[in-house]
């Protein structure tokens, strides 16, 4: 079998499908940048307090886009004191407008919301259904004035039935026609693209333009959006639209999205999780992190491995040690991440016994094998590979964390 650099199986061959650069602020969308990672508040927008807080999290966590729902006249007015409040606090974030229903009078009539967002969703299945060519023209032409991107987002819970219809009747009129859940699932394709187009015959440049098209299960994910990368350039925003909660939504998106993202599709995510009554909204953007950086397309904190344990090991303690080193981690990343620049491709290996502990340990930057059931009470520490030193007794959790602190310091202090 070959597993040489270029085959499919190494990440690093991967190849991210040719897509065109939009500009969203400051960020950049599309296959030259890296993929980028976007969330979604929950708060009242017309509540400007609660609203730049909870920005201000989502960005802290790592969300380089954050989206708004713009539904009321209050929230639209709120959107600048909402930029504003950011700007005092230094928070440096694009924040993008999701609109529905009523954008074309909006953003019209909000001329200082329509400034300060650095982007606008639109979802065509809800810009009007007489008045769909107006409205939708409406909000272009807003977009060109204030030199905006679009995200045109299809959702299959709000697909445009008149188009859906339509390609229904094409569809029974075929000598072979297609089961009703593939028309579906092309309409939402046709939904995108066709409204991509007609945005750019009122004048919005190709640049200016993101595609989604969301479904809710994992094999309709990866049809819709191999079809839509086919048959565009577009920059594509993926991720499963309501993908649940707690597991079952992180898995799922985490399976739709490795799928297509493994073949080279997507420009941004957002991972829809729904969060507990009173749960931190940033597990999202976390959630998004590990699976860019599960795949090792990008990389932001360091990376704890962790046999899972077995019938060799009898008491917690390797357990314990894998979750001090994690969060160790997590309470120095800031420091960690200002002072040491590449911090981030750290690897570290906390195993439970002598079967896998070494070999796992010398394949991380730093790892220690601990001692399993039977095994002689030590613990063989690996730097670099190499054997370092063996821990016995008393302290070994600390003084293993100092060897990690000073593999830190020395290594991407610029000494090592
Ligand atoms: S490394 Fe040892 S303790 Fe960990 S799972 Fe493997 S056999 Fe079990």
């Amino acid at each position: 079998m070959d597993l040489g650099a270029e085959t499919h199986l190494n990440p690093r061959a991967w190849k991210r499908r040719s897509t065109t650069t939009v500009t969203v602020g400051e960020v950049l969308i599309g296959s030259a940048h890296p993929i980028v990672i976007q969330s979604m508040t929950n708060t009242d927008t017309a509540d400007v307090e609660a609203t730049a807080n909870q920005v201000e999290e989502l960005w802290a966590a790592g969300s380089e886009l954050v989206r708004l729902t713009v539904n009321t006249s209050a929230a639209a007015d709120a959107v600048p004191r909402i930029a504003d409040a950011l700007a005092t606090r230094n928070v440096e974030v694009p924040l993008i407008g999701d609109f529905h229903f009523n954008g074309h009078i909006l953003l019209p009539g909000h001329p200082d919301c329509a400034k300060t967002l650095a982007k606008y969703r639109i979802n065509p299945g809800n810009v009007g259904k007489k008045t769909w060519d107006e409205h939708f023209a409406t909000i272009v032409r807003c977009a060109i004035e204030h030199e905006k991107t679009i995200r045109i987002g299809v959702n299959w819970g709000s697909l445009d039935q008149a188009l859906l219809t339509r390609m229904m009747d094409d569809n029974a009129s075929l000598a072979q026609p297609l089961d009703a859940h593939s028309v579906m699932l092309a309409a939402i394709v046709e939904s995108a693209l066709s409204s991509a187009a007609v945005a750019e015959e009122i004048g919005l440049g190709r640049d200016r333009i993101v595609l989604s098209a969301k479904v809710s299960r994992v094999p309709d994910l990866v049809r819709v959006y191999r079809e839509l990368a086919s048959r565009c350039e577009y920059p594509l925003h993926l991720g499963l639209t309501e993908a649940g909660m707690g597991r079952k939504g992180t898995v799922a998106s985490s399976s739709g999205l490795s799928i297509l993202l493994s073949e080279g599709i997507g420009d941004t995510i957002r991972v829809s999780l729904t969060p507990e009554p009173g749960a931190d909204r940033a597990e999202e953007v976390r959630v998004a992190q590990q699976i860019l950086q599960s795949l090792e397309l990008r990389s932001f904190k360091p990376q704890v491995t962790a046999c899972p344990g077995c019938g060799r090991t009898t008491s917690t303690f390797f357990q314990e040690l894998a979750l001090d080193v994690e969060r160790h981690i997590t309470d120095r990343l800031v420091h960690w991440s200002e002072q040491y620049p590449g911090v981030e491709e750290l690897s570290v290996a906390v195993m439970g016994c002598v079967v896998n502990g070494p070999g796992e340990s010398k394949h991380a930057d730093i790892g220690i094998s601990l001692p399993g059931a039977s095994e002689a009470p030590s613990a063989p520490v690996y730097v670099d590979g190499e054997h370092h030193t063996t821990l016995r007794g008393d302290g070994i959790v600390e003084k293993f964390l100092t060897i990690l602190d000073d593999y830190v310091s020395l290594r991407f202090g610029g000494s090592h």
